[in-house]
């Protein structure tokens, strides 16, 4: 992949389709989808439950694969690769963040950070300095030894975005992020995000329901029958 271009996309989803059955109904969920997701932009992806939020989302991080249409992932179509080379780009090029934590809760925060970076065969030292380096940024400095249930849902969730970018991604897809949290938590889990961003020049893209933390991103998307239209 091409390093350092920011004359691409990092993600480019083109004419993407999607079909899901449902018993004896085909069900299209998306429908020549097309979006670019570029270098230090956040886009916020609104639309009601069902519109198919996170098959975009999915299919963006390829984790699950269109029925038609491309990936490309810094300018490399992904659709011939193999799984063993998409799996590569998710670890190294894609953060993912959930509603839930998804943390392991037998490990440390700190732990839970080192492990995506252990997994793509960095040394342990390394390791431990980042992910301490990274949780330090997100506020997390006091909380590295504590286990994800001796931490609030904020913190939580901050680990989780600690996780998500403890491998430098290019994107970072995240999946109402902060709809589990109450609002004042929210905004603090929102604010590092938006910090994220304007630090590493991460790509975003943020699927939310909250239209007052959409309206602070630089750009909002929809679905609407299955295609993504520009808001504002
Ligand atoms: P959103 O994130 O906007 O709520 P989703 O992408 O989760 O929407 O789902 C869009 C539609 O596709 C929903 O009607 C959902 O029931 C359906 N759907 C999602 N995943 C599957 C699946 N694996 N099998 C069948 N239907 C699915």
């Amino acid at each position: 992949m091409e390093q350092g271009t920011e004359d691409v996309p990092v993600i480019y989803l083109h004419e993407i389709k999607r079909q899901y059955m449902q018993g004896e109904t085909t069900l299209t969920i998306l429908n020549g989808a097309k979006l670019a997701l570029w270098a230090g932009q956040s886009v916020a992806l609104v639309a009601p439950s069902g519109a198919g939020k996170s098959t975009l989302l999915h299919i963006a991080g390829l984790l699950e694969s269109p029925d038609d249409g491309e990936v490309y992932v810094g300018g490399t179509a992904t659709s011939g690769l193999s799984d063993v080379e998409r799996t590569q780009i998710r670890r190294t090029d894609i953060g993912f963040v959930y509603q839930s934590h998804r943390l392991l809760p037998e490990f440390s925060a700190l732990e839970n950070v080192m492990l995506p970076q252990m997994i793509r065969g960095l040394r342990r030292s390394e390791t431990v300095k980042r992910a301490t380096e990274i949780l330090a940024y997100l506020g997390l400095g006091e909380r590295i030894k504590h286990r994800p249930a001796e931490l609030s849902g904020g913190e939580q969730q901050r680990v989780a975005i600690a996780r998500a970018v403890a491998n430098a991604p290019r994107a970072l897809l995240a999946d109402e992020p902060t709809g589990n949290l109450d609002p004042h938590t929210a905004d603090h889990v929102f604010g590092a995000l938006m910090q994220l961003v304007k630090a590493t020049r991460v790509a975003m893209l943020i699927a939310t329901h909250n239209m007052e933390l959409a309206g602070r991103m630089d750009r909002r998307v929809s679905l609407v029958d299955g295609e993504v239209v520009e808001l504002d």
